[in-house]
């Protein structure tokens, strides 16, 4: 019997982290020599949440912080660009880089900044926020900045029980970018149990990469009895895909998220007939090309596609580096 790998498409990466990725390159191929030491281009966080970009980005030269504080003050004056990573920031972090005269060059999705300006709109016009997401992560803890006191946070169906709003409270939801759409589902509905006045917005705040990703994997599923989701740990919409791939898997098989093929381990193949094969939104289609061949060297020879849609989305750069 022919053992088979289903590629799921699309994949990979999204024009947000394409944009978010090219931001950085953009300034590391233009940047001249220095004589001070200091390097072409800081980073706030990682670009995008996956290890092997951020690696070659810093091999380049890229010097990538946890915050602001760690720039010294010698960047500040020689203007050396500090780039905000896809996540976004909250208006503490930009308020602390304008304070030091930071350049910022901001690569915040602009998927994630249509949520920040939601937040603003509907608490102008006197709504409470309930925003589910994960606590913790970059683009939550940039959204929740926009106003901690009007953006409730919530991560599960279970979280509803702790929130208490009376009737006249002008309530709306809101939600990460990166979420899995099933399981914002069922929270939707448990907090439409529990306020049956809450408003939805006018758009899924849940972007098209997240969606599509999901449902690619969700009919490569259907062919597959163990799926390999490639993806760093911390990439929310990787852990997510896994998870949609594990739910849709069933009793047929079980999915795996590696960073790489190093990370696979043969013994998860034993008895596999079908794997199916995707990738997080912030992941280099080489290393699932890395994948692809080890599960070929483990015999898995016949390879093919299940595509859903095209996707033809595309962000121009951010303003600052448009005329480089
Ligand atoms: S996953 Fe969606 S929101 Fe996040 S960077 Fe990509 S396009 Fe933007």
């Amino acid at each position: 019997m022919t053992k088979r790998i289903v590629l799921a498409n699309p994949r990979g990466f999204c024009a947000g982290v394409d944009r978010a990725i090219q931001t950085v390159d953009t300034i590391l191929r233009t940047a001249g020599p220095r004589a001070d030491g200091l390097p072409p281009v800081y980073v706030r966080r990682q670009i995008v949440h996956n290890k092997h970009v951020v690696e070659q980005l810093a091999g380049r030269g890229a010097v990538f912080v946890e915050e602001l504080n760690e720039i010294p003050d010698a960047a500040a004056e020689a203007g050396i660009p500090v780039v905000f990573s896809a996540h976004g920031v909250s208006p503490a972090v930009q308020r602390e880089a304008d304070a030091r005269g930071l350049s910022i060059v901001d690569a915040t999705c602009p998927l994630v900044g249509k949520v920040h300006r939601e937040v603003l709109r509907f608490v102008r016009e006197g709504y409470e926020i309930v925003y589910i997401g994960h606590n913790g992560h970059d683009e939550a803890v940039g959204v929740v900045g926009e106003s901690p006191e009007h953006v409730h946070l919530i991560e599960h169906a279970a979280d509803v029980d702790r929130l208490d709003f009376s009737e006249s409270t002008k309530l709306v939801l809101l939600s990460q970018t990166t979420l899995s759409v099933d399981e914002t589902a069922d929270v939707i509905a448990a907090l439409q149990r529990r306020f049956p006045w809450i408003e939805l917005p006018p758009s899924s705040d849940i972007c098209y990469a997240t969606s599509n990703r999901q449902e690619a994997v969700k009919l490569v599923a259907q062919q597959a009895d163990c799926m390999v989701i490639v993806g760093s740990a911390n990439s929310s919409n990787s852990v997510r895909l896994m998870e949609v791939a594990n739910e849709a898997l069933g009793a047929c098989g079980e999915a795996h998220r590696v960073d790489d093929a190093a990370e696979m381990d043969p013994a998860w193949f034993a008895g596999v007939s079908t794997v199916g094969v995707s990738s997080g939104a912030s992941v280099p289609d080489e290393l699932v090309a890395g994948v692809v061949e080890r599960l070929q060297e483990l015999g898995f020879t016949e390879v093919s596609t299940v595509e859903t849609i095209q996707e033809n989305m595309h962000f121009v750069l951010p303003k600052a580096l448009r005329s480089v």
